[in-house]
């Protein structure tokens, strides 16, 4: 350990001196003008959510969203997730934020739901810091008894680095999590390095494929031959299986063939702020009935 500190200080003082280059210096301003604002965004009701649907590929319906978060800045306008999470992450920030996401998503799909729009599912993020803080599961269950929401309409989204080696307490926990009767899904599958054995001695549900193996699907043979390993691999463990990131009809046509059991993303909808989700969930929209070619063959 004494080793690998002294190599962090080394790596460390040399990025130390990077930063004082002219465009680290703007980054690193950048990052503490978010930090401080951050810091304020919840009290001064920034945040947003919004809902992109999750298409059941068998029905061609919307059994599902996922609640993503926004932020509207009075100056630095509607900032993207990937740049304030990150930072909420490091400064533990993020379970507020995460307490707020996850109570407004129930909320809003309840609401939902009492309007006679389905019983629905709502996906919600919950990141590394969420899952450490030590009342995650007494806010969940607040939540779920405040909302009235049945736990069986929530699912949260866990990252693979949750299974990374030293984190293995983990596991106590997402029983836990079971217990109280909601699902549990490994977000952006395939991108962490974490074991698979993971796979069969957690309580998950879900694997959600992650887009950038869908991107190609049509085009490289190597990443069908991951996306429909999953899909496989997602079944021979019992688990249902969402392709993230699906943006053409061929991509969805292709997921169709091989057995994904539902898609997000563009080629059906965007993410949505909660009034125009509502009206797709008014309209009925669904997904295009399978195209009429024969039945595809693995090439
Ligand atoms: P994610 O959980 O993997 O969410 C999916 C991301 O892919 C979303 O980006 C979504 O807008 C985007 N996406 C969906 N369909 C498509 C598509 O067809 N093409 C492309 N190119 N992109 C698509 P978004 O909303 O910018 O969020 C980025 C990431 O930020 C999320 O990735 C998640 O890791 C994190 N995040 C968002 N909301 C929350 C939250 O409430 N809590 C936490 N902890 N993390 C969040
Ligand atoms: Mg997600
Ligand atoms: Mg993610
Ligand atoms: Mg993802």
């Amino acid at each position: 350990h004494a080793d690998i500190a002294m190599y962090c200080a080394k790596k460390l003082g040399r990025n130390n001196f990077q930063f004082y280059t002219p465009v680290m210096n703007e980054e690193s301003m950048e990052r503490v003008r978010i930090e401080s604002a951050l810091r304020n965004a919840l009290e001064r009701n920034e945040f947003v959510l919004h809902y992109q649907p999750q298409v059941d590929l068998k029905t061609g319906k919307i059994v599902g969203m996922e609640a993503l978060i926004r932020w509207q800045h009075p100056e630095m306008g509607m900032v993207p997730p990937i740049r304030f999470i990150g930072i909420a992450e490091e400064t533990g920030l993020i379970v507020q934020i995460g307490a707020w996401v996850m109570r407004t998503a129930c909320a809003q799909n309840k609401a939902w739901q009492d309007a006679g729009l389905g019983k629905l599912r709502v996906a919600v993020n919950l990141s590394a810091r969420q899952f450490g803080a030590p009342d995650l599961i007494a806010g969940l269950e607040s939540v779920l008894l405040d909302t009235m929401l049945d736990p069986d309409c929530l699912e949260i989204e866990l990252t693979e680095s949750l299974f990374m080696s030293d984190v293995t307490p983990a596991v106590e926990l997402l029983h836990r999590m079971k217990s109280l009767g909601v699902n549990l899904s490994i977000d952006d599958f395939g991108t962490g390095f974490s074991s698979l054995s993971y796979l069969s001695r957690f309580p998950i549900d879900v694997l959600k494929i992650d887009r950038s193996f869908v991107a190609d699907i049509t085009i490289d043979a190597n990443d069908a031959a991951i996306v429909t390993s999953i899909i496989g691999l997602a079944h021979n463990l019992k688990l249902a299986v969402i392709a993230e990131g699906v943006e053409t009809l061929e991509q969805l046509d292709y997921l169709r063939s091989h057995g994904c059991d539902e898609i997000q993303g563009y080629f059906f909808s965007k993410p949505l702020p909660a009034g125009e989700f509502e009206a797709m969930l008014r309209e009925g929209r669904c997904l295009p009935a399978p195209q009429q070619t024969e039945p595809e063959a693995d090439a």
